[in-house]
């Protein structure tokens, strides 16, 4: 059985790089009729909150993106958040520092500070370089029973290649020698990320990890661990980073688009998943997809190995698709507070929807619609149009009224229909003129030819 996770830390709405690798986990375990599962690495203390737990599940159910097991809906590999499961991640500390696959490391960070610097004047990778490996076992241990505060760092096998092969980049090839032995426990006694991940993902069965690229470095020391602890790991997929317009990396740190962001702007879900699983990722399909369309069109062997550029139009684009789709009573609930005209909805919406994307329109058209258009707009009509109009206003059947007003004024194409258009609406943009004909009421057409007549006499 197929089994993939989301590993959020968290601390704060999503941001689009982890927006995605969320949506392409859903994907990956849907497409394959298998688990998707939701663990919370939320042993960053000082960062992580528990309301930023709420705002990210509420992010990932909003987006349509459930999850099979989690710290809220429970499931046979919990607990589902990381600060739970400490006396796990012990255990297995433990079984490594006993079998001698790891060992106390006693120095100081200044000491360790001052040998990366070292390294980097050198021009050497920073490196550990082994100081406490070669401590003897009684001698660690008489300094541990003395209180010396000591993490514990796993030890590399030396003289290996570690292959592996990435879901998204291929074969990798990492020896053990350019892996420096690194901290598995800190000396606070807390688990470092990479153990706890690590271990984290075994122990939950995860088959497949989708994550970002910045991951891929951490790899081979992941693999090396589950090996020395006997657990399988799961095949990984590094996903190229995501990059704003001018090429840098996209963070919520540089003030980019959040999803709280794209939610306060209106965005729709849908237009979302449709947007994002197209970033970095193939697709033939150039309609907007369903959640069940979605998942036929992922596939991981078209998953791009260049870094993806968020392009904010691109997502108009989805949005509008998406506006257009909604039907009235979705549309009532997007709209929100966004004032409708009492009583005109649906058939509002109906007229509008495929003339706006954003809320904003919506408003805008709610205004056109309501109020009597400014004179401006008018200052080319021809007086005798609008008279004729005016005397025409009662006619019910469009295609009748237009052809009696040809008659009238023996006017057609751009110089009828233009001015027309402006005293109904007030805009030279919008809905076919014969749907808003019908919108409108006899009455209130009168009332707009009149205010035409009046501002251009
Ligand atoms: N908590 C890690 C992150 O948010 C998870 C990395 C991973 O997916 O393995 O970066």
């Amino acid at each position: 059985m197929i089994r993939t996770r989301f590993a959020p830390s968290p601390t704060g709405s999503l941001h689009p790089g982890n927006l995605r690798t969320a949506l392409f986990n859903a994907l990956y375990a849907s497409r394959a009729g298998g688990r998707f599962v939701l663990r919370i690495e939320d042993t960053d203390a000082a960062r992580s909150r528990e309301e930023h737990d709420q705002a990210l599940m509420e992010d990932l159910r909003w987006l349509g993106l459930d999850w099979d097991e989690g710290p809220d809906v429970g499931g046979p590999a919990g607990p589902y958040r990381q600060s739970e499961r400490a006396s796990l991640h012990g255990e297995y500390l433990e079984q490594l520092y006993r079998e001698g696959a790891a060992y106390p490391c006693f120095c100081s960070p200044e000491t360790l500070a001052a040998q990366r610097t070292l390294a980097q004047v050198d021009g050497r990778p920073p490196r550990y370089p082994g100081t406490c490996a070669a401590i003897p076992t009684e001698e660690a241990r008489r300094r541990l029973d003395a209180g010396e505060p000591a993490a514990l760092r796993f030890r590399v096998p030396a003289g290996r290649e570690l292959v592996f092969d990435d879901v998204v980049h291929g074969e990798q090839r990492v020896k053990t020698g350019d892996v420096g032995d690194f901290v598995i426990r800190r000396t606070d006694g807390s688990a470092a990320f990479f153990f706890a991940n690590a271990l984290d993902d075994a122990l939950m069965k995860i088959t497949h990890v989708l994550r970002g690229e910045d991951h891929l470095a951490n790899t081979p020391r992941q693999l090396v661990l589950l090996e020395a602890l006997g657990l399988p790991a799961p095949r990984y997929g590094h996903l190229p980073l995501v990059l704003n317009a001018s090429g840098s990396p996209l963070s919520k740190r540089d003030g980019s688009a959040s999803l709280a962001g794209l939610r306060e702007a209106g965005m729709l879900p849908e237009a979302i998943c449709n947007y994002f699983l197209r970033l970095g990722h193939a697709t033939t399909k150039a309609e907007l997809l369903d959640a069940a369309g979605r998942v036929a069109a992922f596939d991981p062997a078209r998953l791009g190995r260049a870094p993806a550029h968020y392009d904010p139009e691109q997502l108009e684009h989805w949005q509008k698709l998406a506006v257009h789709a909604l039907d009235t009573e979705r549309a009532r609930d997007w709209l929100g507070t966004t004032a409708v005209p009492a009583g005109r909805w649906p058939d509002f919406w109906r007229l509008v929807h495929d003339n706006v994307t954003g809320r904003a329109e919506v408003a805008d058209w709610v205004d056109s619609l309501r109020t009597l258009p400014p004179a401006a707009l008018l200052t080319d009509a021809s007086p005798e149009l609008l008279e004729a109009a005016l005397a025409l206003c009662g006619e019910p059947d469009y295609p009748a009224f237009v052809a009696a007003l040809r008659e009238r004024t023996g006017l057609g194409g751009r110089k009828l229909f233009r001015p027309l258009r402006a005293a109904l609406t007030g805009r030279h943009d919008g809905p076919e003129l014969a749907r808003l004909w019908n919108y409108f009421t006899p009455e209130e057409r009168r009332e707009r030819f009149e205010h035409a007549c009046r501002v251009t006499s």
